[in-house]
């Protein structure tokens, strides 16, 4: 048996201890059937930490993180905790989390399954077969950027401010993730900006060139304005492989790719930082959604998006990509089957529960076992 290193698995708030014990049964599967095992280190944050520990991260567990292979998030926040204050929301123990981490590479697929094709706001001809990754800064850029604020101007108006900067390392260092996924994948990167209106998106397009001819030169990179690729996305998103782009562009263009998916409960995203002398990549995996407060405790919640988070972690972080495929072929196949959690549901479909729903995947899995043996 074959241990693989520590994972830190953090189920949070409202759906997110649901969906993550489905992800556990998944990794009993990769124990029992592919020999991989991990040391798994359970902790708190957000609105649970808050309760336990009167913050939403505490330093032990920033810690844990920090000295983790991969950390598994659920989700954070909800009702209960609305009106703490800001700085001990259970959203902030997630936002710590990725500062201390430096976790600069956003990943956020666009994939779209067979079964799924209708679910999606485009033609099915449009969509399907679609497998898009946007990467998106995630630590710079105008979210960032000082000066920022509101001013006075003392007359009864106001200014208020954001600073749009980027310097030549924050956007090398996100690049290179990009073209390392992208070679992978089909090779092909399309960088994202507005050059043709702003400083630091002509900079982020000549440093883009400039890694491409440095360090990339067998693979393919284009240039596309934001407001160009936006339109392209809904006009043919096939065209794309990986696109990479500030963290302003990638907030919108991200969220616009998932629409073409039509789920919110079906899709993973992953989190990236620097590589340490050993070779390991800070890394944080966790499904796009939220706590979904409206339908915890009910057994309503879709672990895909969860599990699909575990197979990003299994490709990106441990190099187990038959093990990742394995899990994404088997959650398109019991789509396929006709199972659906209510979020997903469809006419003549079987609406399941998070559990039922976690069981076929297993089942699934099982069953890809004996065919390959
Ligand atoms: P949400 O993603 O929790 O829910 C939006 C809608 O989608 C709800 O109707 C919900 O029932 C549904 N939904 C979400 N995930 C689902 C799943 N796996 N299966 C089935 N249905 C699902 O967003 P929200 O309602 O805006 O926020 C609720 C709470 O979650 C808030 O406290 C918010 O701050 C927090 N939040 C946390 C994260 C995170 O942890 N990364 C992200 C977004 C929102």
């Amino acid at each position: 048996m074959a241990n693989l290193g520590t994972l830190l698995f953090l189920p949070g708030d409202g759906i997110g201890p649901e969906v993550m014990d489905e992800v556990r049964r998944v990794g009993a599967w990769l124990t029992k059937a592919r020999g991989h095992e991990f040391e798994i280190v359970e902790g708190l944050v957000g609105g649970a930490s808050y309760d336990a520990h009167g913050t939403p991260l505490t330093d032990d567990t920033l810690e844990q993180a920090k000295g983790a292979d991969a950390v598994l998030l659920g989700a954070v926040g909800g009702p209960k905790w609305d009106d703490l204050d800001f700085a001990v929301k259970p959203e902030r123990g997630l936002l710590r989390l990725r500062k201390e981490m430096d976790l600069y590479a956003n990943l956020r697929p666009a994939v779209v399954f067979d079964a799924l094709v209708d679910a999606s706001s485009l033609k099915p001809d449009l969509v399907s077969g679609l497998d898009i990754l946007i990467v998106r800064e995630l630590t710079g850029g105008v979210y960032f950027g000082e000066p920022r604020g509101i001013e006075d101007l003392g007359d009864g108006t106001f200014r208020g401010v954001n600073t749009q900067v980027y310097e030549t390392e924050e956007i090398r260092r996100v690049g290179r993730v990009a073209f390392d996924l992208a070679r992978q994948r089909d090779s092909r990167v399309c960088s994202v900006e507005k050059s043709n209106v702003m400083e630091s998106g002509l900079l982020w397009r000549n440093e883009m060139d400039k890694l491409h001819q440095a360090e990339y030169a067998d693979m393919d990179l284009s240039h596309m304005y934001a407001d160009n690729c936006a339109m392209q996305l809904v006009r043919e998103p096939k065209q794309f492989d990986v696109i990479v782009t500030d963290n302003l562009f990638g907030d919108m263009l991200s969220d616009e790719a998932a629409m073409l998916t039509g789920s919110l409960g079906m899709l993973p995203s992953a989190s990236l930082g620097n590589t340490d002398v050993n070779g390991r990549r800070a890394a944080l995996y966790e499904p796009v959604h939220g706590s979904a407060p409206d339908i915890a405790g009910t057994g309503a919640a879709n672990p895909l998006a969860t599990i699909l988070s575990f197979a990003m972690m299994l490709r990106y972080s441990f190099g187990l990509e038959s093990e990742a495929a394995a899990i994404e072929v088997a959650a398109g196949e019991i789509l396929k089957g006709g199972l659906r959690t209510a979020d997903i549901m469809q006419p003549g479909m079987a609406k399941v529960s998070t559990h039922v729903m976690g069981e076929a995947l297993i089942g699934e899995l099982q069953k890809s076992e004996v065919a390959v043996a």
